[in-house]
């Protein structure tokens, strides 16, 4: 296939796993010819600073692919408009193609909904098709017929060597497993991304080895419930998470190493004993709690109560020093009493987390809790995602302030360009990169572009609700 000086883009809603699918998208898409132009269109979706970024200009793209989540109602409305943006350039170019894969088309009743109301898409895939882009473009450019039925592929297996574009030299992403067999009562994960499936270690030792070797320093496993990992080599049957993160930090190099995420169920106390052990493991875990109250915890069917979470965090505070953690809490989930919301702050105030991400409870197509009754009215449910936030920001303030005075190991990621609503000292500025701890907290610091991609030490003077502000030293 002749691509020569054809431009394509890849837009991605929703979570990490997604953004590491479109890097094979892109990766694939590289492979055939086509010049990758970045055209963020997603806006309050995926930025992962919180900054509202412009909507590109996609007009001279040959392809476009929206990578789709499912996760709440908001980001599939967001994928819709974006999509309905999208028929002004087809207006322009009738030779442009329109590809719409992730989450959302794994629903019926959402191809339908494509089929009906934007004539103008080509066609659609699934995240485990990615590797028969080629032959799907191809179709679609020869036949020029919509290909809006998905083939069947094989649930369990698992494609690899897809051509994998990275967004980041320094940053990567490396899937170790997919899908879920948890079934939270109020998650779509599981229907749309299929049961659990782990890719075989010696894949994913060799990844992270070539990553570690070309330079990578910050590298993040990821899977919707990584500790439940299992190689799937029957010669190695009972090779499971810990294991593995033993075999990577194994593999020599200044880097680190996280994972997300963690179901709480499922902390072996080998996996603490590592984390604490060894510096390579990033100081940091994401170990979403949902909810406070008891009850609302069995109704999402989490199986875990909030005393056995509470004392995990104590468990991982007592072990691991300096340990960040970090949690989701979904607010508003059916039958919420305001009992049961104060069970929510009562563990947030109890556990002391870094940081959270609050969600307001979003019906989801098919899943147990949409057939439970919502009583809650939408006011309230706004009232109590705002006293949970007010909460969280005077603990991560709290927590920022802790690191006043430490020197921190902090990996450089970018030029500090972001405004922060109504700070104005943290007004742009060139002079200022940003950077991660190993506890994934922001940091902001004077530097040359020249170190971003590396390690650098930075004294911390101040912390405040986003980050913490310092100077290099050495
Ligand atoms: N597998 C991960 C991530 C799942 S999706 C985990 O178990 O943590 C990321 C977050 O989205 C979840 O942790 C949950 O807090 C939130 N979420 C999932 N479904 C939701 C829904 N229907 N409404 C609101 N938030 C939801
Ligand atoms: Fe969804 Fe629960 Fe699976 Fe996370 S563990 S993806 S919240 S079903």
């Amino acid at each position: 296939m002749d691509n020569i000086n054809k431009k394509a883009c890849v837009v991605t809603f929703g979570c990490q796993q997604n953004e590491a699918d479109s890097e094979k998208i892109k990766g694939v898409l590289a492979s055939m010819g086509y010049d990758i132009i970045d055209g963020d269109m997603t806006a309050d979706v995926s930025n992962k600073f919180g900054e509202f970024a412009n909507p590109g200009d996609l007009g001279g793209c040959d392809v476009i692919i929206m990578n789709t989540c499912a996760v709440r109602e908001h980001a599939e409305l967001k994928a819709f408009s974006r999509t309905g943006q999208l028929k002004h350039y087809k207006n322009k170019n009738k030779d442009l193609l329109i590809g719409i894969c992730g989450c959302m088309i794994e629903q019926e009743h959402v191809v339908e909904y494509i089929k009906n109301s934007f004539p103008y898409v080509d066609f659609i895939f699934g995240a485990r098709e990615i590797h028969r882009l080629p032959e799907i473009i191809n179709q679609a450019l020869t036949s020029k017929k919509r290909i809006l039925d998905k083939t069947e592929c094989d649930g369990e297996v698992i494609v690899e060597d897809v051509p994998v574009l990275r967004d980041s030299q320094f940053e990567a992403k490396v899937p170790i497993m997919y899908g879920c067999d948890n079934f939270c009562s109020y998650c779509v994960v599981p229907h749309v991304r299929g049961r659990e499936r782990s890719r075989n270690k010696d894949k994913i030792l060799e990844e992270v080895c070539g990553l570690v070797s070309s330079g990578c320093k910050d590298i993040t496993l990821l899977g919707q419930n990584v500790n439940s990992y299992k190689n799937p080599d029957p010669a190695n049957p009972d090779y499971n998470f810990t294991d593995l993160l033993s075999d990577i930090i194994k593999i020599d190099g200044d880097y680190w190493v996280r994972f997300i995420t963690s179901h709480p169920k499922d902390v072996p106390d080998r996996l603490i004993t590592l984390m604490n052990e060894n510096k390579k493991l990033a100081n940091h875990f994401h170990l979403p709690v949902q909810a406070g109250s008891d009850r609302i915890l069995k109704l999402m069917n989490r199986k875990y109560t909030r005393e056995y979470y509470l004392d995990l965090v104590e468990k991982l505070r007592k072990n691991v020093e300096d340990i960040a953690i970090t949690s989701d809490i979904i607010v508003g989930f059916p039958s919420e009493t305001d009992e049961d919301f104060e069970d929510t702050l009562d563990i947030i105030e109890k556990a002391q987390f870094d940081n959270i991400f609050p969600f307001i409870y979003s019906k989801r197509k098919n899943t147990p809790a949409a057939e439970m009754e919502d009583i809650v009215p939408r006011k309230e449910k706004t009232d109590r995602f705002e006293r949970l936030v007010k909460l969280q920001n005077e603990i991560s303030v709290k927590k920022n302030k802790t690191y006043e005075g430490r020197t921190v190991k902090t990996l450089v990621e970018s030029v500090y360009k972001k405004l922060y609503g109504g700070d104005k000292a943290d007004k742009s500025d060139g002079g200022y990169l940003a950077g991660r701890t190993s506890t994934h907290k922001l940091v902001i610091f004077r530097g040359g572009i020249d170190l971003i991609g590396s390690f650098v030490n930075v004294k911390i003077n101040e912390g405040r609700l986003h980050g913490l502000y310092g100077e290099i030293c050495n």
